[in-house]
């Protein structure tokens, strides 16, 4: 049977994707092809579900800005008779504090933010410790803070979409892909370890951070790699109502989750390359990250470390952005992958461009820039602190 869209990898892209399709044309035929209906390691269920507008990057804000309004009515938009998503979002806030080496690159973030409607200040250090008084501010010049960033549930977003794409007559596959079926510059489908071959002359490959594997023997050699990342989940003395997202300069994170309750995290250069879900140990906290945290809230000097997991960054080592659309060169093969770290929040803009392009309409919001032609040129696109999270 052949179909109009084959997409290689039901996570929130893939799914997003489906969704954005099927709500443009219902007479498509789309197929999701998906190895692990559980999920198990796909980065957007082991992610923290973090959304901000504090990006450097217009398209990056953008795509954020889209994001907290779609978030905002998920749950109703997406509602089917079978299933009602409960996406919690959350707008505590994220505040990333600066040192005199960063606040140049924060100062010049807010810049941009503002000219693009976002509601973001610098916060200077008497105004976060009176806001903040759980922070300690004596090692920092100010900080960059946005009330509308926060949280939602990673997992119903992406089980929300993809309800919603079935409802919409999507058709989910538990199977893997083997190979991409392509050659003279043009897609004409996927084969599969169970079912045999499926013919169509669009693919679009959200296999997340295995997507560089799966395109590579059609001579595409993607600048990604799937790093490791480890989230620790610590209970405190702290409580977390009122308490905003916390981003150090150094790159430490803790988000408040519940109660008192946060999730911790450093991504570091020597974090692990490949397809390795054991998290750091426990010592890695103690020894690296508790310190830094302790320095800029003491109170994190009473806590628990009580679990820990890992998921993988799909990294994008030319400049740590997405890399979407039609790969040059190769009608009918669209991929989104190289998030490194910031995917789960770029899924609805990402659905809905990858649609529009699919479809010949003209994007609603233009992501050329983020394209593969940049790859093929050498010519990064960065975000202005070129930090991952
Ligand atoms: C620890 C951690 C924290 C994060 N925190 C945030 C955050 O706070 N905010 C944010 O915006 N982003 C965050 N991210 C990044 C975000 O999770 C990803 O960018 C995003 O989820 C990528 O979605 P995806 O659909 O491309 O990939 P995935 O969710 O990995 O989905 C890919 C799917 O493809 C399937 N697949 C792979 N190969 C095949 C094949 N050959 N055949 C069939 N199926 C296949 C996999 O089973 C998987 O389900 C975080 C990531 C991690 C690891």
């Amino acid at each position: 049977m052949s179909h109009d869209v084959v997409i290689v990898g039901g996570g929130v892209m893939g799914s997003s994707t489906a969704y954005h399709l099927l709500s443009a044309d219902p007479s498509l035929s789309v197929v999701v092809i998906e190895r692990d209906d559980t999920y198990t390691r796909a980065s957007t269920v082991l992610s923290d579900g973090n959304v901000r507008i504090q990006f450097g990057l217009e398209e990056n804000i953008r795509i954020s800005q889209h994001a907290i309004e779609v978030l905002g009515r998920f749950d109703d938009d997406m509602a089917t008779p079978r299933f009602q998503p409960a996406v919690a979002a959350r707008h505590q806030g994220n505040l990333f504090l600066a040192d005199e080496a960063s606040k140049a690159a924060a100062l010049e973030g807010i810049e941009l933010q503002k000219r693009l409607g976002c509601d973001v200040a610098w916060l200077n250090p008497a105004e976060i410790a009176t806001r903040f008084p759980a922070l300690r501010t004596e090692d920092i010049v100010g900080g960059s803070f946005a009330q509308a960033d926060g949280s939602v549930d990673p997992s119903a977003v992406l089980r929300g979409y993809r309800n919603k794409a079935v409802e919409l007559g999507a058709e989910y596959v538990e199977d893997e892909v083997t190979a991409l079926i392509g050659g003279r510059g043009r897609m004409r489908g996927a084969r599969l370890r169970r079912g045999g071959d499926l013919m169509c002359p669009i693919v679009v490959s959200t296999a997340g951070a295995w997507s560089v594997d799966l395109i590579r023997p059609l001579g595409v050699a993607l600048p990604v790699i799937p790093v490791m990342r480890t989230v620790y989940v610590v209970s405190t003395t702290i409580p977390t109502p009122g308490m905003p997202s916390v981003f150090l300069p150094s790159g430490v994170y803790a988000l408040p989750e519940s109660d008192r309750t946060w999730l911790v995290a450093w991504s570091r250069d020597e974090d692990p390359v490949g397809y390795d879900f054991t998290p750091a140990g426990r010592q890695r906290f103690t020894d690296l990250i508790w310190p830094e945290l302790y320095r800029h809230l003491p109170a994190f000097d009473s806590l628990e470390v009580e679990s820990a997991w890992a998921g993988l960054y799909a990294v994008n080592t030319l400049d740590g952005n997405a890399i979407l659309g039609e790969w040059p060169g190769i009608r009918g093969l669209y991929l989104a992958t190289g998030f490194s770290g910031h995917g789960f929040q770029q899924a609805p803009a990402v659905g809905r461009y990858l649609s529009e392009l699919i479809l010949g309409l003209d994007p609603t919001l233009d992501l050329s820039r983020l394209g593969g032609q940049r790859v093929l040129d050498n010519e990064p696109v960065h975000e202005h602190a070129g930090r991952l999270i």
